[in-house]
Order: structure tokens, then sequence, then C-alpha cells
């Protein structure tokens, strides 16, 4: 089905960087903002299913799906033939200021797989960092409190609200201050006995509960780690916030659209968000983000909020065939390929700490950070996309597509990774 189902992968035909490579690395180096942070030196012509081919006619195998995103597999030919079929009908028309099938089919389809039972309603960005934006402004319109909390660890994005809800590490904030005032952290639990705590701790000292508009919490710390909320966790959370008036909003920007092995991560802890953030795997690689509400908490009025492409029609085409995908096939296999995976990083004979995360989020920790960072080096010229995050983890995050073979195919090239990252004395705590 997908392009390069019958190619031998991974299969390096040039030395990495190749050729046409180095040249688009120099003008990169010459044209691009220097904030981005690439690992290797990948330049991706073209992507089909897990395999991404670079501009050398190098295949890799994707345990990455472009951080999180490309959940039904690259270019998947029913979300492409969506996207072709909506951008020869209708490219834009802003849904913020005219009515278009697409985004109310797709509004309707989210309202009613959200999880829980209240009715919900649907706004549209583009991206993880204005779906968190939304979700502020709505929570603080909504309780009309200014306060707001957040754990340490946390990733929500990097406009100014999201980057002020992150906890996750000083770069993202260095030389940007001020930040967006009113915002706390406390420490995500690593257990549930006494995970409250330091929430009971912030509202007896320094912030009034009924001055706190909502709670933001990711069901899986992302970008921190790929730490699964402990058992509990979040139905306390659920049941503090219900107590104290406060709105609980679930960033599921990465964890979201069948990744975990369920459609949200959130179904695994039975919870009913009062928003729910998405964005990443929502469709297939277009921009798109959303957030879903209850449909009493989206109250602002017309005016108040608005984005010009937000929920755009052929992003909203691809986002339908993505959730047909996910609820057939994907999020199931998800579900049976992280069992593999993380069985087998379990057996792995050295040089891994923790194995953590659920479905196809899931992460290992190496001894240090470089030895992290060498391994997912080594990968590369292996052929194996690889990425980190937390302090000394590795993510593993392919697309939901991925076969029972490809896992093995990568899970073998990690481990002669690790042996060869091993073998450098400078890195050899395996
Ligand atoms: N929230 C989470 C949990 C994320 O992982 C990310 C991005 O990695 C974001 C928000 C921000 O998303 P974006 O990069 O689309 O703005």
């Amino acid at each position: 089905m997908f392009l390069f189902d019958h190619l031998p992968v991974p299969h390096l035909r040039t030395p990495l960087p190749g050729p046409n490579a180095a040249e688009w690395l120099a003008k990169d180096d010459q044209y691009v903002s220097p904030s981005y942070t690439r690992y290797y030196p990948l330049v991706a012509e073209r992507g089909s299913g897990c395999v991404i081919e670079d501009v050398d006619g190098n295949r890799f195998l994707d345990f990455t799906a472009g951080i999180a995103v490309a959940n039904t597999g690259h270019c998947h030919p029913e979300v492409v033939a969506a996207i072709q079929d909506q951008a020869a009908k209708l490219i834009h028309m802003s849904g913020t200021d005219f009515y278009y099938r697409p985004q109310i089919e797709l509004a309707e389809r989210l309202a009613k797989a959200a999880p829980g039972p209240t009715p919900k309603k649907v706004f549209f960005a583009n991206s993880g960092a204005e779906a968190i934006e939304a979700a502020l402004k709505l929570a603080r319109r909504h309780t009309q409190r200014s306060r707001v909390v957040a754990f340490l660890g946390s990733f929500h994005g990097r406009t100014y609200g999201a980057m002020t809800l992150s906890g996750s590490k000083p770069i993202h904030r260095r030389g940007f201050s001020p930040l967006v005032p009113d915002i706390h952290h406390v420490p995500f639990p690593l257990e549930s006995e006494g995970c409250l705590d330091p929430l009971e701790d912030l509202i007896h000292r320094i912030a009034p509960p009924e001055e706190i508009a909502a709670v933001f919490v990711e069901a899986i710390q992302g970008e921190g780690g790929y730490r699964v909320s402990p058992p509990g966790f979040l139905q306390s959370l659920r049941d503090f916030c219900d107590h104290h008036g406060m709105l609980l909003v679930i960033d599921e920007v990465q964890s979201g659209f069948g990744r975990t092995g369920k459609l949200f991560a959130v179904e695994h802890f039975g919870i009913e968000p009062d928003i729910l953030c998405l964005a990443k795997g929502i469709a297939s690689g277009l921009p798109l983000g959303a957030i879903v509400a209850k449909a009493d908490v989206m109250d602002w009025p017309p005016g108040s909020h608005a984005s010009t492409f937000g929920g755009n029609p052929v992003a909203c085409r691809a986002a339908l065939v993505t959730m047909d995908l996910l609820d057939n096939e994907y999020t199931a296999n998800a579900a049976a390929r992280g069992k593999q995976l993380q069985s087998a990083l379990r057996k792995l004979p050295s040089g891994i700490g923790e194995v953590r995360g659920l479905g196809l989020m899931t992460a290992a920790d190496l001894p240090t950070p470089a030895a992290r960072d060498a391994v997912i080096q080594a990968a590369y010229h292996r052929g194996l996309l690889l990425l980190g995050c937390g302090e000394r983890a590795i993510r593993f995050c392919p697309p939901l597509c991925i076969s029972s073979e490809q896992i093995e195919v990568g899970l073998t090239i990690f481990e002669e990774s690790l042996r060869e990252v091993c073998n450098v004395p400078a890195l050899a705590a395996c």
C-alpha cells in the first residue's frame, strides 16, 4: 500500500550526509533560523509509511513520525487523496467568518470522540501552541479567574502563554521575559501517594484557590521524558479541580490520536477533561490544532477569539480521513506494537535504564545525556531515525502503521548502536 513497502529499508547508498544533502545543509545554515534543534543532518525528500528517503536516495526507518505527527504513516494514500480532492475544491475560506462542510464535520467528529458524556464544542487553531493559547484564554474568560497551574517537566509550546506554562528547559525561556503573569508550577508526581501535596501547598501558601482558573497537565509528559501519570493522579486532580471550581485542561497534543493505543491517552485514566488540547497527529501532517471543551465552558461570544487559517478545509479533510484510519486499524496496532517494543526493550542485555510509556509513546533512559545523543547519532548512521526526550531518554514514536517486522529491524539497529556507544570509553556507563 505504501510506496516503499517492497524496498529494503534501511538502505544507505552514500556516506551521510550525502553530496546533495551537504549542499542543502550549507544553504540552510545561511538562510534558516538557527533556533531549530536538529540532531543529525537528514534532508528529507519523500516519505511513505514508516520510511523517509533523503535527497541522496538513502532510505531510513523512521521511529520519529516527524515528532509524533505522521500517525497514519507518511503520505498515506487515503490522506493524500483527500487532500488532493479538497485542494481542487476549496483551499481556504476562513472558517472564522464563513461556514464550510469539512470544518463542521470535523467538529462533530471530535466533539463525539472526546472522552466523557458532556456535550462538547470545538475551536480550531493551527498548532499545538495555538491550541494551548486558546485553552488558556478560554479558561480565564470562562472562570473570570487569572491564575493557572502547570507542572514541572511539562511542555506546552513556544508562544508566550504556552512557553510560560511549560516547565521543561531554561533554553525555552532564557532571554524572553517578561512572561505571562499568574502561572504557577508544581512538580509532576512520580507516584500516586501524596500526588496532590504540592498543589495543596500551593493553594495554602501562594495562590488562593478561588483565583485559579485551571490546571494544565499532559496525561503523559512528552518532551519531559514520556512520563506517564501515576495511577489515580488524574482522578485526584479531577476531584481537586471540581472541588475548587477550576477547569482541568488536558494537553494531548503529543499523546492524542491513537499514539498510546487509545484515541486519547486520557481514556486510559477514565476522566473527562473540561478542555482537551489537540494538534500534531490530528491531520497526518497538515497544520491543524483544536481544543474540545465542554459546551457550557466554551461560552465566549463572537469576536472573542478566532484564527484566519485555523480549521482550514484541506487540513480538516485530512483529519477526517486520519480519524477513520485510526478507528479502523492504527490505534489497535499502536497498542500491540507498543507492547512488542516495550517488552523487547526491557529484555535488552545492557545499556538502558527505565523503559516507560504507553503504546507507541515509549521511551528508554540511557545512562547519560551524552550516551543518549551518541546512540541517536549511531542509529542515524545505520539508517534508523530516533529522537531524544527528557534528560537522557530516547523516544520511540514511529508512525502507528508500523509492522511487527519493522519494530524488529529498528530494535536490532538500536541494539547495535547501543553496543557501539558502550564501547566508547568516555560514554561507557552501559
Ligand atoms: N503540547 C505538547 C504536549 C507538545 O508535545 C507540543 C509540541 O511538541 C506542544 C504542545 C506544542 O505544539 P506545536 O509545536 O505544534 O506548537
